[in-house]
């Protein structure tokens, strides 16, 4: 791979490849774009085939930080990390450490945080060796587990959907249809069910699904492949990535697609458009399931949960003011989730062009 044509494809600042003989460590950290602060994104262990998939990973992941960040009205940059290495039987104080020690090295360019194949007690050992790394326990003084703060940026996003299409943004008699009932899942019913929502929920474990329905006694189940086709205002997908395609989109009979799961569209542009099509409004997958950034940045001024909460409930004007843009733009409402988060980089960035004496760079979230 030419690295550097890479780069400037997307626009890229910054890639380090981290290496460490005595742990084994063998990392990449991109930078994508640091106009609005740090870049900020976790940090995945992955057995990747081959080096060049681990880059290209990266280097998709870390741009898509940075547009996520942006349209969270958070004042931080998009950066993303790598290990290379079998999750299930690579990890080692020592790799984390050593992880740690190249972070640190960044001077707070980069802050790491977990992700797949990460949890929060690889990011302790990261923390002993970097003051930059968020998503720490809350024994710790971290945010903790991120997902009911996702759950109700989701449940936000929903209600402002719901308001956009309808008027009302009451939830009561809606039915809502949840793929997947896991730590996001389940939080999403918890808000749902108490507004009066008719909750039709699947899952392929069992025993997640068995919880649910016990827990919220009017939530019915379905199997996994009938989800899809539940008439219903709003389908909620939870659970995985890439589950409206050419093949799942024509079964929907939902008004709404507003869920928390990432790349939720197998192809942005053609899915976003096959949605319009079907007049289903799709709420940005990465604006709507921004919750959990928005717990973790919260870290770096100190956590504070009541503010994370009222920051992660002003997903609700986010996606307003997108769908906005989407119907005075006749635009898709995926394009006008990355015309708003451009749009902040561009003026945000023309207005640190100016000396401001001090020259004092202001960290951490800030709502537009
Ligand atoms: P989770 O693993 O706790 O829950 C996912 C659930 O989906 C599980 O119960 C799983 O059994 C179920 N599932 C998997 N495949 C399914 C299928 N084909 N049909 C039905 N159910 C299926 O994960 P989570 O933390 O709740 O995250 C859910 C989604 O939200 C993921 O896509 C994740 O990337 C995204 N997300 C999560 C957070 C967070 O704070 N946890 C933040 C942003 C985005």
């Amino acid at each position: 791979m030419a690295v550097f044509e890479e780069l400037a494809k997307k626009d890229h600042e910054q890639v380090i490849f981290c290496h460490d003989q005595e742990s084994g460590l063998k990392a990449i950290i991109a930078i994508h774009d640091t106009t609005l602060g740090p870049a900020l994104g976790g940090c995945r262990m992955w057995h990747y085939e081959n080096e060049e998939l681990a880059l290209r990973d990266v280097l998709r992941l870390s741009r898509g930080m940075t547009y996520k960040s942006a349209a969270a009205g958070l004042n931080l940059g998009g950066g993303k990390a790598v290990i290379i290495g079998n999750h299930k039987t690579d990890k080692s104080e020592t790799l984390f450490r050593a992880y740690g020690r190249f972070v640190q090295g960044l001077c707070g360019r980069y802050i790491t945080a977990e992700d797949v194949g990460t949890t929060v007690r690889e990011m302790e050992w990261v923390r002993m060796e970097t003051d930059y790394v968020t998503g720490i326990s809350r024994a710790l003084g971290g945010s903790g587990d991120p997902s009911p703060v996702t759950a109700l940026g989701c449940y936000e996003g929903i209600k402002a959907s719901v308001k956009w299409q309808t008027g009302s943004e009451s939830l009561e008699g809606k039915r809502v249809a949840v793929q997947g009932v896991g730590a996001v899942g389940y939080h999403l019913v918890q808000h749902l069910a108490r507004d009066g929502a008719k909750v039709v929920a699947t899952d392929i474990d069992g025993e997640n699904l068995r919880r649910i329905t016990t827990d919220f006694r009017s939530v019915e189940a379905v199997a996994p492949d009938k989800i899809y086709g539940v008439e219903c205002d709003v389908f909620a997908p939870c659970a995985l990535g890439a589950v409206l395609n050419d093949d799942t989109i024509p079964q929907l009979r939902c008004a709404i697609v507003a869920g928390s799961a990432n790349n939720v569209l197998a192809d942005e542009e053609k899915h976003s458009a096959m949605l319009e099509r079907k007049s289903i409004l799709y709420a940005p997958d990465y604006v709507i399931n921004a919750g959990g950034l928005i717990n973790v940045a919260n870290e770096l001024e100190g956590y504070n949960r009541e503010r994370a909460v009222q920051q992660a409930a002003s997903i609700y004007n986010i996606v307003t003011t997108i769908y906005q843009i989407a119907r005075d733009e006749k635009i898709t409402t995926t394009r006008a989730a990355n015309a708003l988060a451009e749009r902040r980089i561009q003026r945000i960035g023309r207005i640190k062009g100016t000396y401001s004496g001090t020259q004092v760079q202001k960290r951490g979230r800030g709502i537009i």
